[in-house]
């Protein structure tokens, strides 16, 4: 694998990180601004302009701005009726927040396999498996094998990259189950030349560091639905009841709200969207390129309906490189590129191994053959 390494040697003589944020605009004016304002905390002109700017690139008619992308996940859940005992379909090939989000609700994720095309929800494998072990009453899906309800699904556009949104939402549709799309990794992304985020009744996004925009900590649902969008913000604003001076609250609410200061920091990241997305679409052309010729790997290229963010670039060794992985983790760590697998299949945690789940052979694959690779927008 020494090849590998010679590229990024060529490409970055002094190292690479895996994702590190870039300010290049005028975030620090910004975040002054609240300061000297006395404005940092949990209302604040940043926080309507950050919701109203995500609202516009989303093309959606509401943005709700929130503390961290793993509470836009919760919430979501919650505003869409999920409750205790319910089940969640989720991936088991993505990062923990979704099915923790779940878990927090009381329900239990219900993991599903990803396809290779796109690394996540493959539509049709879903499909066959609720023709298998679901069941339609009045009330919605059940699993015939456990006897709970199945709510919803939480779809992630894993490393930037979207699934087949079409395909999804129609097996939602003949299951009767909600979608929620986790776009937390794919902001700017576009499915058939349109954002993701308006086949999901929600969607979620995060802004933390390591994210293509980061507020520090963030995150943010978005739909097109503004009477849902309203109760999500009464929901994670303490369900105040709007009144000059009383402090009535007409249910249990959540504290969810981002504070400007991280609002502020947003808006600036966000005027520079255009050229972010620019830059990593050039990174990972210059990857492709580089890493054509190189034997036993490829680079992971956004599916034919797809124009991806390149959040996280990939490579994926060839079947029989497999035992090949740590070694190459291990050679690029030490050289000072920062490297790392694809996560611990969720499925295999130990909070989660009881959780059902349908046959993830092509997620099982997948992550005993995947690298991220650095992908940082300076880069
Ligand atoms: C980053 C991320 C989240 C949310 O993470 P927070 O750290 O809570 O903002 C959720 N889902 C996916 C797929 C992510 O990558």
């Amino acid at each position: 694998m020494k090849p590998v390494l010679d590229v990024f040697k060529k490409m970055f003589p002094k190292g690479a990180r895996l994702h590190e944020p870039f300010f290049g605009g005028k975030e620090a004016e910004y975040v002054q601004e609240c300061i000297a304002t006395g404005w940092v905390s949990s209302v604040g002109k940043f926080v309507d302009r950050f919701e109203s700017d995500l609202a516009g690139i989303f093309q959606l008619k509401s943005a709700v701005a929130i503390v961290n992308g793993t509470s836009a996940l919760h919430i979501s859940l919650k505003a869409l009726g999920v409750e205790a005992g319910d089940e969640v379909l989720v991936p088991a090939l993505t990062f923990v927040a979704p099915a923790n989000a779940i878990a927090h609700t009381g329900a239990v994720p219900h993991f599903v396999d990803c396809e290779a095309r796109t690394l996540g929800v493959d539509a049709a494998k879903l499909d066959a498996w609720l023709g298998e072990i679901g069941e339609i009453r009045k009330d919605g899906c059940f699993n015939r094998k456990t006897g709970r309800r199945i709510k919803a699904l939480v779809t992630v556009h894993v490393f930037g990259h979207p699934v087949d949104l079409e395909a999804v939402a129609r097996v939602c549709g003949t299951h009767r189950l909600e979608l929620i799309e986790d776009a937390a990794e794919a902001l700017g992304t576009l499915y058939k030349e349109k954002p993701v985020g308006r086949w999901g009744r929600l969607t979620t996004l995060s802004f933390n560091g390591n994210k293509t925009v980061t507020t520090g900590g963030g995150g943010a649902v978005l739909t097109d639905d503004e009477a849902l969008g309203k109760r999500i913000k009464h929901l994670t604003t303490t369900a105040k009841v709007a009144h000059p001076w009383r402090f009535d609250h007409d249910e249990i609410g959540y504290n969810y709200r981002m504070p400007n200061l991280n609002a502020a920091l947003g808006c600036a990241q966000l005027e520079q969207l255009p050229e972010f997305l620019r830059k990593k679409r050039k990174l990972a052309e210059r990857y492709e390129t580089e890493f054509a010729p190189v034997e036993g790997l490829r680079f992971f290229k956004e599916p034919d309906f797809a124009k991806s963010n390149y959040w996280l670039n990939v490579l994926i060794l060839e079947k029989n490189r497999a035992a090949e992985l740590e070694n190459l983790l291990r050679v690029t760590n030490e050289a000072g590129y920062m490297t790392r697998p694809a996560w611990t299949l969720l499925s295999d945690l130990p909070m989660f191994r009881q959780s059902p789940k349908m046959d993830l052979s092509c997620a099982r694959d997948i992550v005993q053959r995947l690298i991220n690779i650095p992908s940082s927008v300076f880069l």
